[in-house]
């Protein structure tokens, strides 16, 4: 029997979820409905979470959707290539289509429809309320981006879509990783092993990650997906290592991805060889950054780039990493959470669970605890 309507968890505060019913909403032509299969929890979550991002509530969260079309409309089943039954990665942003950012191939900066229009960033107070993927079931907006992905795949696979993507926009489009280039990632989380993966498949030639003595889980992982060398930044000073290791020229290509901290921003500037590309994707809770030498940038012709969420080229190559099977991926996977336990869920990933640490994790909605 068709359903009629779907649970979803709601944040209506900082710090503040609950679980609530929504009817499930009348599909047109041109949009559809998405069964969640599996919703990454993501770094951004716990800052949402927190009430730190900007995000209108109440609203429903999960911006790393999988699932199978319910429903579609005809025209929408036309142009995103897909029908009823179909597995599909959803894109976070939502963009208009229309304005100049979006005709100029930069729809993840579109703010036309609001500052952060996406799944999982519209209040429910918006028609049709179901906007995010912490739910059994999520609507999908005329302007959703939507990409096939094999059926065969687990969905904790399948959903790391989403950081693998990250990875390849963040670690290679964005500075333009290729074979040769010595590249250093500064942060050993999630996206930091993912643009690991993708500086590999760029043909990299050397990979240094950097983390803490708390990392060293992470570490372990960093090797088998492409890294050559890790760096303790607390027992170890990263500039004289990141030297010792170029044989004193420095990186290349610097992607900063760890959070809240302003100290490798500054870093990454002694780190850089010259000519280098310094990618800026860690936010760091607005703080400034101490000992920033921006002489560094001039002699050095320093570029340094900001990167903000992913576009379909990064998608792309994520899925056909993922469904290649070449890298082992699910390594770094460490939970499954039911939508009941969403809360536990990000506090989990955030450090906050005693006892528990977590590199990659997703909600299961249909998970039965
Ligand atoms: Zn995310
Ligand atoms: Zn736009």
């Amino acid at each position: 029997m068709a359903p009629e309507k779907t649970r979803a968890v709601v944040q209506t505060g900082p710090r503040k979820m609950e679980m609530r019913d929504f009817p499930l909403p009348d599909i047109d032509e041109d949009s559809g409905l998405l069964r969640i299969e599996a919703c990454g929890i993501c770094g951004s979550d716990a800052e949402q979470y927190a009430g730190i991002l900007p995000v209108p509530m109440p609203v429903i969260p999960g911006h790393e959707p999988l699932g199978i079309i319910e429903r579609i409309g005809d025209r929408a089943a036309k142009r995103w290539g897909v029908d009823v039954g179909d597995r599909v990665a959803v894109e976070t942003l939502i963009p208009c289509g229309h304005c100049g950012d979006c005709i100029g191939g930069h729809y993840n900066v579109c703010r036309a429809r609001g500052p952060l229009f996406g799944h999982a960033y519209v209040p429910i107070t918006t028609a049709p309320s179901i906007w995010g993927a912490y739910a059994d079931y999520m609507y999908l907006d005329p302007h959703s981006i939507v990409h096939p992905i094999s059926k065969k795949l687990s969905p904790e696979l399948a959903v790391m879509f989403n950081p693998l993507g990250a990875g390849f926009r963040w670690g290679v489009e964005i500075p333009e990783t290729g074979p040769g280039d010595t590249v250093l990632i500064m942060g050993p989380g999630q996206r930091g092993l993912t643009s690991v993966i993708a500086a590999r498949a760029a043909g990299a030639d050397k990979i240094i990650v950097t983390g803490l003595t708390s990392d060293a889980k992470k570490f372990e992982l960093a090797k088998p997906f492409g890294a050559n060398h890790t760096i303790d930044v607390q027992e170890e000073d990263i500039i004289k290592r990141v030297h010792e290791l170029t044989d004193g020229r420095g990186a290349d290509v610097i992607i900063e991805v760890s959070a809240n901290a302003p100290e490798p921003v500054a870093d990454a500037l002694f780190c850089a060889a010259t000519r280098g590309r310094i990618v800026i994707a860690g936010v760091k809770g607005r703080k400034a950054v101490p000992n920033f030498i921006s002489d560094l940038i001039v002699g050095k012709e320093l570029k340094i780039m900001g990167a903000l969420g992913v576009t379909s080229k990064g998608y792309r190559s994520a899925i056909r990493l993922i469904e290649a099977g070449t890298v082992p991926l699910m390594d770094m996977h460490t939970h499954n959470f039911p939508l009941e336990q969403a809360e536990l869920a990000i506090q989990t990933l955030s450090g906050e669970a005693e006892g528990e640490s977590s590199v990659h994790s997703c909600l299961i909605p249909d998970m039965v605890l």
